[in-house]
C-alpha cells in the first residue's frame, strides 16, 4: 500500500520500506494496536508512520516516566553524578561570564538545578515544557517556565547553553524544533541533544522482536550520525561534537518486552517495563557494556554538541 507520507521527513526521498511493526509494549497504553516503522535507505532515519499525533494524552500515560518524580536512590545519584561530569565539560567550553541556560523538555528542571550547582555563571534558567504538572516546581526552584512547545516559545533573549535531551525524537518535525532552537542560541553558544542512535548493534538485534530505542509509539523520527548530519546541515548551526553514548535504557527495554512476550515475566499497564525490578540491574549492567565497547562500536544513544559561529560567514 503506497502512502504519500512514506517520503522521509529528513532527505525527503523514497517511499522508505517498512523496518519494524512494534505495540507500546513499555506502557500499553494504545492496547494491541500496532504501530510501522520506516527505513530510510538514503540517509538512515528511521520513522513511525501514521504518526499518531491525535493520542498525545494516551500515550503519554500519568506514570510515564518523565512525569514521576525521581525517588534519589542510589541508580538516580550515580547518574547524576555522570550527568553532573558531563555537564561541567561543556559549561568549560563557554567562555561567556554568564550563562543563561534554555532546556527544551525540561520538566520540573531538575537539570537545570545541577547546572546551577555545577558552575556559578550559570543565571537566568528556562525550561520549555508541554507538562502543567512540573510549572510549580521548577519556579519554585527559580526557572522561568514556559508551558507549550519550542516552537510556540517566545522571547527576545538568546541562550548561550540549549538543552534537548531526549526530546528530538518525539517531535514530528525536527527540522522545525532544530531551526526553531538555532534562532535562540546565543552567538558561540551550544545546543546539546541526546538521542537514539537507529545505526546501533542493538537496533538490529531486537529489531524483529521489540528494539527500545523505539519507545513505541513515543519516538516518531530516529537518527543515525548520518541523517543527523544531514538535518543539521538545514538549521544554520554547526555539528562540533559528536559523540555516541550508552543505551542502556534500551537493552533493557529490549530484553524485558522480550522476556515479557515469552510470558517468562510479567508487565502490563499497571506493572510498566521502567517500574520493573530488572530495569535497574539491566541498565546498570549494559551501561558498563556499552561503556567498555563505546571506544570501537557505535552504541544506540548519540550525544551532539551544536554551535551558531560568532561570524555568521565562517563555513563548519
Ligand atoms: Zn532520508
Amino acid at each position: 500500500m503506497s502512502h504519500p507520507s512514506l517520503y522521509c521527513p529528513v532527505c525527503q526521498q523514497g517511499p522508505a520500506p517498512a523496518w519494524a511493526r512494534a505495540r507500546d509494549y513499555e506502557y500499553f497504553s494504545t492496547g494491541e494496536e500496532e504501530f510501522t516503522y520506516y527505513h530510510c535507505g538514503h540517509c538512515g532515519t528511521l520513522f513511525i508512520d501514521p504518526v499518531p499525533v491525535e493520542k498525545l494524552k494516551q500515550i503519554y500515560p500519568p506514570n510515564y516516566y518523565s512525569f514521576v518524580s525521581s525517588s534519589g536512590n542510589m541508580v538516580t545519584r550515580i547518574k547524576e553524578w555522570l550527568d553532573k561530569r558531563f555537564l561541567r565539560k561543556i559549561l568549560r567550553d563557554l567562555p561567556a561570564e554568564k550563562i543563561d541556560v534554555l532546556d527544551v523538555g525540561g520538566g520540573t528542571g531538575w537539570i537545570l538545578d545541577l547546572l546551577k550547582k555545577t558552575d556559578r555563571r550559570v543565571g537566568f534558567t528556562q525550561i520549555a515544557d508541554i507538562d502543567e504538572k512540573a510549572k510549580e516546581t521548577a519556579i519554585k526552584n527559580g526557572h522561568a517556565y514556559f508551558q507549550g512547545t519550542v516552537e510556540e516559545f517566545e522571547t527576545d533573549r538568546k541562550f548561550h547553553l540549549i538543552l534537548m535531551l531526549n526530546l528530538i525524537e518525539h517531535v514530528q518535525y525536527p527540522l522545525l524544533v532544530l531551526k526553531k532552537a538555532a534562532s535562540l542560541l546565543h552567538p558561540g553558544g551550544i545546543l546539546l541533544i541526546k538521542t537514539p542512535n537507529t545505526d546501533s548493534w542493538d537496533a538490529r538485534l531486537f529489531r524483529k522482536t521489540y528494539w527500545g530505542g523505539l519507545h513505541c509509539p513515543r519516538h516518531w523520527v530516529i537518527f543515525s550520525e548520518k541523517s543527523f548530519r544531514r538535518v543539521a546541515a538545514q538549521t544554520g548551526l554547526c555539528v562540533k561534537k559528536l559523540e555516541y553514548t550508552q543505551g542502556a535504557p534500551f537493552w533493557a527495554f529490549s530484553i524485558i518486552a522480550a522476556l515479557s512476550r515469552k510470558k517468562i515475566i510479567h508487565t502490563s499497564a499497571q506493572a510498566p517495563v521502567i517500574f520493573h525490578w530488572l530495569f535497574a540491574p539491566l541498565s546498570g549492567l549494559f551501561a558498563l557494556f556499552d561503556f567498555l565497547r563505546k571506544p570501537f562500536a557505535k552504541t544506540s544513544q548519540l550525544f551532539i554538541q551544536l554551535t551558531r559561529e560568532e561570524k555568521q560567514e565562517k563555513v563548519c
